[in-house]
């Protein structure tokens, strides 16, 4: 055993489909945890800001879906995509002691992420719970109550 946690697949499980997100200073605390998740993250289909991705590309050796860098609307991109039903958990390590010119887009994608009952981790933590969890090996259940349409949220009305 070399300590990392690998979460073991179904091998026809439908891929979770991620987003990860990490302002500046929190880009290297993203890659080392995405080095001790890569198992994991092999087996994920995973979008990502520019620059993350960029980075975590050529860290982890494998293709990523690339959105625009944060502050040039990659966090609206995500926002998006999130509305339309397309991602299964955001991993979204935001800077707390930073202001960001991005700042409403911020918010945006978290509001988002809330509405559509989207899993988001914003700390390590958080994410390693998250990874971790049995549900993220069985992404199809929620992803289906989401892209259900609007009454995937009937304490709204
Ligand atoms: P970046 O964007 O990955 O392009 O740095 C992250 C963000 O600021 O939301």
């Amino acid at each position: 055993m070399d300590g990392k946690v690998t979460l073991l697949l179904r091998p026809d499980a439908p891929r979770p489909i991620i987003a990860l997100v990490a302002h500046d200073r929190r880009k290297d605390e993203m890659v080392e945890w995405a080095h001790f998740n890569r198992g994991t993250l092999s087996r994920c289909t995973i979008y990502a800001t520019r620059t993350t991705g960029t980075i975590l590309q050529a860290e982890l050796e494998r293709p990523m879906h690339l959105l625009l860098s944060g502050p040039m609307g990659g966090d609206s991109q995500l926002g998006s995509l999130i509305a339309e039903g397309r991602i299964d958990a955001v991993f979204f390590f935001w800077d707390p002691l930073t202001p960001q010119p991005h700042d409403v887009d911020v918010k945006a994608l978290l509001r988002l992420a809330v509405l559509y009952d989207v899993p988001i981790a914003c700390n390590r933590s958080s994410a390693d719970y998250m990874i971790s969890s049995p549900l993220f090996a069985v992404p199809e259940k929620y992803r289906q109550d989401r892209q259900a349409g609007p009454d995937y949220a009937p304490w709204a009305r």
